[in-house]
């Protein structure tokens, strides 16, 4: 496995590597869903380019840029493990030089959810998955559901941008009690940890609803804000029933919906969420 810093490095060795070349772009502290992004673009793909970053940029003010999680020894242990062929670990100077004023910026599809939640937050994906598109220039890239308006925004953007690539979707892993996997989940104190389940459960208690025939979105909302608000440490920020595509709430479930939120246990906020088909 080959580590690289610059764009140049990283032009040279990405050009002595065979196609189809798959791209997982991460922000580092790896668990086990973005190695299974790995393995799934090692299935599909001769070879394998991870990036870590952490991109300043879709962080807002009072969030957690600068106690973000990193480990790049114990990272690239991981990556070399699950046999990536290249790791490009670009520095903010590299993504943002002195001058910098070029934004991605969407328009609807960033508005609600997470978007709602925190301003500019897309704009930054946005931007830093497209610079890192251009740099890496891969044939598929791969990127979790644990995200889902995150999926959703970009692949807009490849559609609108035209870049020549496949957008592929990992599904979310989790712990065995049903926690999704988070590098956030590290800020979680034994008794919050104990308690973060609950999202699963909530998400699960609405699509066993949806099984028995419940198609109102109010009362999908409802049902996880109450299976949530149970669990005295959990502070929801938002519930969601919407449309797959558009991300608009829903009122009445006709086509598929996703179902997400957003709970703070503490100062942490973990997000999950769940597709009905
Ligand atoms: P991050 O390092 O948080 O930016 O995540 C990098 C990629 O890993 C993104 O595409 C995430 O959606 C994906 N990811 C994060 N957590 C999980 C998970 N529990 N299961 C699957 N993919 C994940």
């Amino acid at each position: 496995m080959k580590t690289v810093t610059t764009l140049a490095e990283l032009r040279s060795a990405r050009a002595a590597l065979p196609g189809p070349l798959g791209f997982v772009p991460t922000m580092g502290y790896l668990h086990a869903g973005h190695i299974s992004l790995v393995e799934l673009a090692k299935q599909q793909c001769k070879s394998v380019v991870v990036s870590i970053f952490v991109n300043p940029a879709q962080f807002g003010p009072n969030e957690d840029l600068s106690a973000y999680p990193r480990d790049i020894p114990r990272d690239l242990q991981m990556l070399q493990d699950a046999g990536v062929d290249l790791v490009w670990l670009p520095t903010p100077e590299t993504m943002y030089p002195p001058g910098f004023q070029t934004w991605i910026d969407l328009e609807e599809i960033t508005q609600p959810l997470e978007g709602g939640m925190r301003p500019g937050h897309f704009r930054g994906v946005a931007t830093v998955v497209a610079k890192l598109f251009n740099a890496v220039g891969p044939d598929k890239a791969y990127f979790g559901q644990k995200d889902a308006q995150q999926v959703a925004v970009i692949k807009r953007m490849v559609l609108d941008l035209n870049f020549p690539l496949e957008i592929i979707v990992g599904p979310t892993q989790r712990e065995a009690d049903g926690l999704a996997l988070s590098s956030r989940n590290k800020y979680l104190s034994e008794a919050e940890r104990a308690a973060a389940p609950v999202l699963h459960r909530a998400l699960l208690a609405a699509q066993a609803a949806y099984a028995a025939g419940e198609r109102g979105g109010a009362a999908l909302r409802a049902l996880m804000q109450s299976a949530i608000e149970h669990e005295p440490l959990a502070r929801v920020q938002y519930v969601s029933c919407a449309d797959l595509l558009t991300l608009h709430e829903l009122d009445t479930i006709t086509n598929g919906a996703l179902l997400s939120m957003a709970v703070y246990f503490g100062k942490t906020r973990l997000i999950d969420n769940l597709i009905l088909d």
